[in-house]
């Protein structure tokens, strides 16, 4: 059977250091990391994960703000928040929760965040130093830089001449994930909707990342033994057994089937999902020391 990666034990460990390093950063006479996070509208889904940036923040020893607006804020009224944030030097990482209501552009809005306080790494100047191995400035998307660190514990930081195969091409996962283990030295296989004979494909993969959003899509015989499997989807699912009305999360991978097979896996939940709030710590407290003119510590 699979080794179990324990996410939210790495997690863990993330947020213990980013807290050393913040306390380390406040002795040298700094200012502490700021992290300023906006929500508009009352999606639920979305006020947990809020709630839960803001408290991880907090436990950081961040100066963390929090921006609630109503569903009808205008755009205009948004653009003006970011600019104020932009022009604050108590904030280091501005991150806006997506969705956004249909009214506003959220492409505009992103690309309005300052690409040094951009720690969700979505702003075209981080995507371009991501795509161009500027990985000492970048700000890289926090899902995939969570899931890399997973591999990394399971493989070690050079994965030189494996075979990685990312399902799904997002913006969000996909895409940064594959630049990410190219940038490591893997030989990369981006696959999606349209990619012929999937299962052949995924059984070369070393390295296996699912970010899908297809309930246990990937099956127990399309993994080659011994491989590492990222299992990046979160989907809820009918779940009858539990009684009437109740439901399950699972991911992107048939777990049971696909961990007799790999060497190492994630489990959902407590695999990636943890890495993703761990790392954006991260990336605010990275972008606080390159604002204080120090190295960026690396996890
Ligand atoms: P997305 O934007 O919907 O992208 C899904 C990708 O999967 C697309 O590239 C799509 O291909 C591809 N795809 C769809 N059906 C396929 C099929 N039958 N065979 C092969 N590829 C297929 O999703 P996302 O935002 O990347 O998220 C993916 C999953 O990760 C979701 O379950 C999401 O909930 C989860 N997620 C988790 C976290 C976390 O914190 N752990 C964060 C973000 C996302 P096309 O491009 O051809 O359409």
């Amino acid at each position: 059977m699979a080794e179990v990666i324990d996410g939210k034990s790495v997690a863990e460990d993330v947020v213990r250091t980013v807290k050393t390093l913040t306390a380390e950063l406040v002795a040298k006479g700094k200012a502490k990391p700021g992290l300023a996070v906006v929500i508009v509208g009352e999606d639920p889904a979305s006020q947990v994960y809020v709630a839960s940036k803001s408290r991880t923040a907090k436990e950081c020893g961040f100066h963390s703000v929090q921006h609630t607006l109503p569903a009808e804020t205008s755009e205009p009224a948004l653009l003006k928040i970011i600019g104020d944030l932009n022009a604050d030097p108590a904030i280091n990482g501005i991150l806006v929760q997506l969705p956004l209501p249909a009214h506003i552009d959220a492409g505009k809005i992103i690309q309005t965040i300052a690409p040094e306080k951009d720690v969700d790494g979505f702003h075209f100047i981080n995507v371009g130093k991501l795509g161009t191995g500027e990985l000492e400035t970048a700000f890289v998307p926090c899902t995939p830089a969570g899931s890399m660190l997973l591999i990394e514990r399971v493989r070690g930081k050079d994965l030189s001449g494996l075979n990685a195969v990312v399902v799904g091409r997002s913006n969000i996962v996909g895409k940064p994930m594959a630049n990410l283990l190219l940038a490591a030295n893997c030989t990369v296989t981006i696959a999606h909707s349209r990619t012929r004979d999937l299962p052949a494909l995924a059984r070369t993969a070393d390295i296996l990342v699912a970010a899908v959003g297809r309930p246990e899509m990937i099956r127990g015989d399309w993994v080659k033994p011994g491989a590492t499997v990222i299992d990046v989807g979160i989907n809820r699912i009918p779940a009858p057994e539990k009684g009437e009305g109740k439901s399950r999360l699972v991911g992107d991978v048939a777990y049971a089937e696909a961990a007799e097979a790999a060497g190492a896996i994630t489990p959902v939940p407590g695999g990636v999902g943890p890495m993703t709030i761990a790392m954006l710590m991260a990336n605010t407290l990275a972008s606080a020391y390159l604002a204080a003119g120090l190295k960026r510590p690396s996890f």
